[in-house]
């Protein structure tokens, strides 16, 4: 059994983490400004990194998932806003239009999405509408040429600089879960407006906003697939989806158990460093070994979807456990450094604020549970 990483993957490792430790140092000016710094992209554009998840045709590296797993872990180092319009691309933004979109949408969007010309928000959210989907109150009206949308969306990642947006609304409202489907909407299209971003307690990937939809008017062809199987389709990508927040948790306590270690080393009490001291040296070995779980659970996980094994109760276990314990080892960074770990401007406080969102986005934590039980109770 080789659980090592293959020479090529071990490669595209190595040249995502020297662009991240590149990108690291804009973080200081970032955190003063609140600005991602021009840079930021341009490295991210440079290594073709916003095609990873699309197929050659279109101009993609098609790397498969493990391969973007491992990405991800690196990503997931950064700041969530110096990344925040990858990460939806790598996760549900472009799988529904790969995997169900007609031959035009791949034609019209991927090679873009590719370039890191374009940016995908995923709309499935409302403020009545979270874990519980079928309460979404959206809906698409057939027309003379097409749908008219109308309905409001919230949560929305990366919505207010989308080009464009995959949209979930009911078109036949009493056929229940089998009664949404998926459409591909351009931002610019009349009666589409975002109606406001919300603050939020972290970085939010890119920012969150509402969004609406009055007498929102699009073609035919602006459906993703087949009509009424977009739930199914959300919930496809979520599974992948899934499996780059697990990773991105990987990223996320990776960095703050490398940052607690450097910082026990220095920092001095009684007489001695704090790394000396059983306390401390029991947190990071608690650290590492809920990261390493994290990163095996992870990596075979994105094996098993590159071999067809796919199960979304596994992806599930690594969104669920990558989540929390990327939260738990932010926290107890964050007691490692000790007041300083409170203050703005320190990394590991940014990685707790962050972290937190990982439990929540792409399914909760409760979710993910009742799912894996379900699994279980049925067999796997
Ligand atoms: C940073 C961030 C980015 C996001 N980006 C997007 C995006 O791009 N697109 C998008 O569509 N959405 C996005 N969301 C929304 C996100 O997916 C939802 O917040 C999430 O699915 C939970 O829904 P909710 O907020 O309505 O909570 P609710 O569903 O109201 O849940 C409230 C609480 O009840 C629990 N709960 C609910 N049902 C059950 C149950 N059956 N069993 C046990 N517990 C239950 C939940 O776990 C939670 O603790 C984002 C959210 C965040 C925080």
């Amino acid at each position: 059994m080789d659980l090592d990483l293959s020479p090529d993957l071990k490669q595209i490792q190595r040249s995502v983490r020297t662009l991240v430790e590149t990108l690291l140092a804009y973080e200081p000016e970032f955190q003063a400004t609140g600005k991602v710094p021009g840079a930021v992209h341009a490295g991210l554009q440079n290594l073709g990194l916003f095609g990873v998840a699309i197929p050659k045709a279109y101009g993609g590296l098609d790397l498969g998932v493990l391969a973007t797993a491992v990405i991800q872990s690196e990503l997931g180092r950064l700041p969530p806003q110096f990344w925040g319009a990858l990460r939806v691309l790598m996760g549900p933004g472009a799988k529904a239009i790969v995997a169900h979109g007609t031959e035009a949408q791949r034609q019209k969007w991927l090679p873009r999405i590719a370039r890191g010309e374009c940016t995908v928000a995923f709309a499935l959210t409302e403020s009545e509408a979270g874990s519980d989907v079928s309460r979404m109150m959206t809906r698409a009206e057939r027309a003379a040429d097409g749908y008219v949308i109308n309905g409001a969306k919230s949560l929305i990642s990366n919505a207010q600089r989308a080009d464009v947006l995959i949209v979930f609304a009911y078109t036949d409202r009493p056929a229940g879960l089998a009664g949404i489907s998926a459409f591909l909407v351009e931002s610019d299209t009349p009666g589409f407006r975002v109606m406001g971003v919300i603050p939020t307690m972290g970085a939010s990937l890119g920012g969150l906003a509402e969004i609406a939809f009055e007498n929102c008017r699009v073609p035919r062809e602006s459906v993703i697939g087949e009509e009424g199987m977009g739930f199914r389709y959300a919930m496809e990508s979520l599974n992948e989806g899934r499996l780059n927040v697990g990773a991105t948790g990987v990223g996320m306590g990776d960095l703050a158990l490398e940052q607690s270690v450097r910082y026990a080393k220095q920092r001095i009490a009684f007489g001695g460093r704090i790394a000396e001291l059983q306390a401390i040296q029991h947190m990071l070995a608690d650290m590492a070994v809920d990261m390493h779980a994290a990163r095996q659970l992870l990596y075979e996980a994105a094996w098993h979807v590159d071999q067809g094994r796919a199960s979304a109760a596994k992806c599930s276990i690594v969104k669920l456990f990558c989540a929390e314990t990327a939260f738990r080892t932010a926290d107890r960074a964050v007691q490692i450094h000790g007041g300083a770990g409170y203050c703005r401007g320190v990394v590991v406080e940014r990685i707790f604020r962050d972290s937190r969102a990982l439990r929540i986005y792409e399914g909760t934590s409760e979710i993910q549970r009742n799912l894996i039980a379900k699994a279980l109770l049925r067999g796997y």
